[in-house]
């Protein structure tokens, strides 16, 4: 923490995807609902939201099928459907499916020459910020192919972060998950949480939503309060 508080002029921020800029989290819900309906495991939406969100694809597995017993190759066969049903639901994506805030968020980043990257575990990444719209803002993106260990692992965001040149402690991650603000934290980066305060304490600055919040706000807030955990 000694760093953050000597240098706190952020340079890149690292986005993670869902539930941060669009909500494909529902998609993914409606995805692994389908896979768990056909194979006859009970599964709702609070299971989903309580023990999946932030995970990558294959601890959501293992978590979906609890003490469930399989071959590595069923494994493998399970998310290959669960991604096309995936797939198939996000091919329906477009601008309109922006979270409040983000666009906006973007383009004063963008214009300010602050380097943006994602930091995200998902494997079809690059694809929904094309249907989306907004690929062309991102300096680079780091997704579920890039690195080995994924979220709480630090990794994904430090990759992004040497990906765009710019130190850990002048890089901002907004994560919308546990998982995600502890990575950002072993990262040595400065963390901005975006949902509820409780899911997202560990985070220096959180916020309910990005709607109608601008860079310089982000700034200010983190800047007067150094390290300590604020909330709005
Ligand atoms: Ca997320």
């Amino acid at each position: 923490m000694d760093t953050l508080e000597r240098d706190p002029h952020i340079a890149a921020v690292i986005f993670d995807l869902d539930g941060v800029i669009t909500n494909t989290v529902y998609f993914h819900y409606l995805s692994w609902q389908q896979l768990a309906d056909e194979e006859r495991i009970p599964f709702d939406k609070r299971t989903h939201d309580l023990g999946m969100l932030g995970l990558n694809r294959e601890d959501a597995l293992c978590y979906l099928l609890g003490d469930r017993n399989i071959s590595p190759i069923q494994q493998q066969r399970l998310l290959q459907r669960k991604n096309d049903y995936y797939l198939e639901l996000i091919n329906e994506l477009n601008s309109e499916d922006l979270l409040p805030g983000i666009e906006n968020l973007l383009i004063e980043l963008y214009t300010s020459g602050v380097k943006i990257a994602l930091g995200s575990s998902s494997k079809n990444a690059e694809l929904v910020l094309q249907r989306l719209g907004i690929k062309h803002f991102f300096n680079f993106i780091a997704d579920g192919h890039s690195v080995p260990n994924l979220k709480p692992a630090p990794d994904i965001f430090l990759y992004a972060a040497e990906s765009v040149a710019i130190a850990p402690h002048r890089c901002l991650v907004v994560e919308d998950a546990p998982a995600g603000v502890a990575a950002g934290l072993a990262a040595g980066m400065w963390v901005l949480g975006v949902g509820p305060d409780d899911r997202l304490a560990q985070a220096h600055l959180v916020l309910a939503t990005l709607a109608g919040i601008g860079w310089t706000d982000i700034l200010a807030k983190i800047d007067y309060c150094g390290h300590a955990k604020i909330s709005d």
